[in-house]
């Protein structure tokens, strides 16, 4: 590997971080390190690295798995890991593209295993990407990502708190979340506003599992649309909206003992669960 600093790489191949695509590269090796280990890797399995950058984590990724599918937005970063790299590598494969746009399904199709995900996000496509994980959820054995510590903060906050929110309810719903460790400002280049943080996310067997996940996203979505509404401002109101009566959605909240006046912040994703298979049910008779 090359012990350059990103700095002193940047220079060199005449580029800038740039800042609208969340070019912030990690410093220290022995971080990166840190990021791969918690990967497990048993040295068979086809990783997914998230915004590659100059390789700090990709030159531990690609030792330790059977192969490295990077996803790198900045043509001339994918450029530079293609030829200077990883020249002539089979185990890596640097691919110029956006990572939203990548297909997780069809690349676990074609590997035939389940993928792992890696990478320091580009904190622009931070939720995008999780949504876009959890939908390819399948095709996932686990994901190990550095976010800001606010959003990871998100994901982790339980029922009642201030940071719980949809993409808290959703994504507890697909994986279990395991919080790492935390690294500040002074371990990138340049160094970001904000702390940030690794988590781990392992996609779970829900229980009780939700009939239909588009519509737990939508109850969810309605629940959080006012934070400061109750529920019966927000979901019972909005019952036309999945084929039902006001009427019926009181009925429902009844049955499973919540009480409507609650704010949509309170539910546990369990009771979210049980409130969208109850709405689902309702709507089909
Ligand atoms: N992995 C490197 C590291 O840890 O030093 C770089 C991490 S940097 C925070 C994020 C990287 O993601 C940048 O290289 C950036 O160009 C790339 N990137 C930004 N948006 C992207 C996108 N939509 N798809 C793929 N890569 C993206």
């Amino acid at each position: 590997m090359s012990s350059t600093s990103p700095k002193i790489l940047l220079r060199r191949l005449g580029l800038r971080p740039r800042k609208a695509w969340g070019q912030n590269f990690l410093l220290h090796p022995h971080q990166a390190q840190r990021i791969v280990a918690a990967l497990e890797l048993s040295g068979q399995e086809t990783v997914v690295e998230i915004g590659p950058g100059l390789g700090a984590l990709t030159v531990f990724l690609a030792p330790a798995a059977g192969k490295v599918v990077a996803l790198e937005r900045d043509p001339a970063l994918a450029q530079f890991l293609e030829a200077e790299l990883f020249p002539e590598n089979p185990r890596v494969e640097i691919l110029n593209q956006d990572a939203l746009a990548f297909d997780f399904r069809e690349c676990r199709r074609l590997t035939k295993k389940p993928l792992a995900v890696a990478g320091n996000l580009p904190y622009q496509i931070t939720s995008p990407l999780l949504f876009k994980l959890m939908e390819a959820k399948t095709a996932l054995s686990r994901a190990v990502l550095m976010m800001q510590q606010e959003v990871g903060d998100r994901l982790l906050s339980p029922p009642g708190t201030k940071d719980y929110g949809i993409i808290s309810v959703l994504i507890q719903y697909h994986f279990s979340l395991e919080r790492l460790f935390s690294l500040g400002p002074g371990n990138f280049y340049p160094p970001p506003q904000v702390d940030s943080v690794v988590l781990r996310l392992t996609p779970r067997e829900p229980v009780p599992a939700a009939r239909d996940e588009a519509l737990l996203s939508r109850v969810v979505k309605a629940a959080f649309a006012h934070r400061r509404k109750t529920l019966t401002n927000t979901v019972v109101n909005r019952a036309p909206d999945f084929g039902l009566t006001p009427a019926t959605i009181r009925r429902i909240f009844l049955t499973l003992q919540i009480d409507p006046g609650r704010r949509g912040e309170t539910l546990s994703v369990a009771q979210f669960v049980e409130l969208s298979n109850a709405i689902g049910v309702s709507s089909k008779q």
